[in-house]
């Protein structure tokens, strides 16, 4: 008889996407001749820059060559995108990460996903509400989640955020180990000040706990004291690790490079007391189960990194945050509040007349032909909020819109 690890039984529902999926399948089915606008999902539209395709035929042409050809990569990564990443990402800011705390992998889900399981299973973890979905699910894969009831893990802690508080969480009163933190953020596009990031570093040197944070979106941070990276707040190189992905930057989500920050500083305890250094436990971890990113793709990777690459970067980041203006100034119009936009590609909407994440989007796919993301898909707290995003073709988001306006609430 094979037993199945009976914490996968513990994992709740379908997952969000596939969900929304059957329900846009089933309408299109139904209504071949509607024409469905997509805010949903996040993911990228436009198509990978000049300066990336320039790198990624390097790399190709190099493989086609005996004297040039590369077999199997680095666990770690090549210096060579390693050294890029970090001066332009770190040294460039004044943030002091050196190359051998810069681990290359093919996607920031794979490593927020992989992270927790070099932590000792009674570890209490810390996840906000609404969260992405992965932090939470991968941990009650390991155990860590323990029994669900009224709509929570009981061995989790739960950081609700809400309008009350501008959908930034408050420290947790008491103690937990692993904190998942999401800055700017999916779901809520919402953005950590200095000082509220400043918290958290000391309530996790205070409490010997470890901040997991997640910077796939920084690249959309416009205004100019909103951290970049956790590193920028003093004392986080002892208590965190910062996940970084090209896929939302450099639209790498189909192409696949991502890259992980562990400062050398940062020591976990065995049950002898005795201290270990985080980042070699990665590396074992890594050379056990991963092979490395291919030699092409880290050539287009490091090519985002040039000052060319930089600037295509951030054109194409531009459209979005603009596609993201538009859908707010619609919003606005029809009385709808909402938070992001600003420095990310979502948009976190109450729902007129405090109708539910799924009634509203019902509505707006049977009336509007609209495709966005049910709030509660990313928590409790999410009931009552709908995510939009600003990636898609600039003419899709203002027929979109113009869809928005003839509803009725
Ligand atoms: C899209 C996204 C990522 C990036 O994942 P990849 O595996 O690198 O494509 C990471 N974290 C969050 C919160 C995201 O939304």
């Amino acid at each position: 008889m094979v037993k199945i690890n009976p914490n996968f039984l513990k994992l709740q529902g379908n997952y969000l996407f596939a969900e929304i999926a059957r329900f846009v399948k089933e309408y299109t089915e139904a209504n071949p001749d509607k024409k469905v606008i997509k805010l949903g999902i996040g993911d990228v539209t436009e198509p990978l820059n000049p300066t990336v395709i320039a790198g990624l035929n390097e790399g190709v042409a190099e493989m086609s060559r005996r004297e040039t050809f590369q077999g199997y990569p680095p666990y770690e990564g090549f210096d060579f995108v390693r050294e890029a990443i970090a001066k332009n990402d770190f040294a460039d800011r004044g943030i002091n990460i050196s190359k051998d705390e810069i681990f290359v992998s093919t996607g920031a889900k794979e490593d927020t996903a992989n992270f927790q399981e070099l932590f000792s299973t009674d570890m209490r973890i810390a996840i906000t509400d609404p969260v992405y979905p992965v932090y939470l699910d991968t941990n009650v894969m390991s155990g860590r989640g323990g029994d669900f009831a009224n709509g929570r893990y009981t061995n989790v802690t739960y950081l609700d955020c809400n309008a009350e508080n501008n959908f930034i969480p408050a420290i947790p009163t008491g103690k937990v180990d692993i904190i998942y933190l999401c800055f700017p953020n999916n779901p809520t596009g919402q953005v950590a000040t200095k000082a509220q990031l400043t918290k958290w570093v000391e309530y996790a040197k205070a409490n010997n706990a470890l901040i997991l944070f997640d910077a796939a979106y920084e690249a959309f941070i416009r205004e100019p004291d909103i951290p970049h990276s956790i590193f920028e707040i003093p004392g986080a190189r002892e208590c965190a690790v910062e996940f970084r992905s090209l896929s939302k930057t450099a639209g790498f989500t189909g192409t696949r490079f991502a890259y992980t920050i562990i400062p050398n500083d940062v020591m976990i305890t065995d049950e002898t007391g005795a201290k270990h250094q985080l980042n070699k436990i990665w590396v074992r971890r890594q050379a056990t189960k991963f092979n490395g990113v291919s030699y092409i793709i880290q050539k287009g990777a490091a090519a985002v990194f040039t000052s060319e690459g930089q600037i295509q970067v951030k054109k194409t980041i531009d459209y979005y945050l603009e596609n993201t203006k538009i859908i707010g100034a619609g919003l606005s119009k029809l009385g709808i509040s909402y938070t992001g936009g600003k420095n990310s590609p979502y948009i976190w909407l109450k729902t007129p007349n405090n109708m539910g994440s799924w009634e509203f989007f019902h509505k707006l796919l049977n009336e509007a032909n609209v495709v966005g993301t049910p709030g509660v898909g990313f928590g409790k707290c999410g009931e009552g909020y709908f995510r939009l995003t600003g990636f898609g073709a600039r003419a899709n988001i203002e027929e979109a819109m113009e869809r928005f306006a003839k509803l009725k609430f």
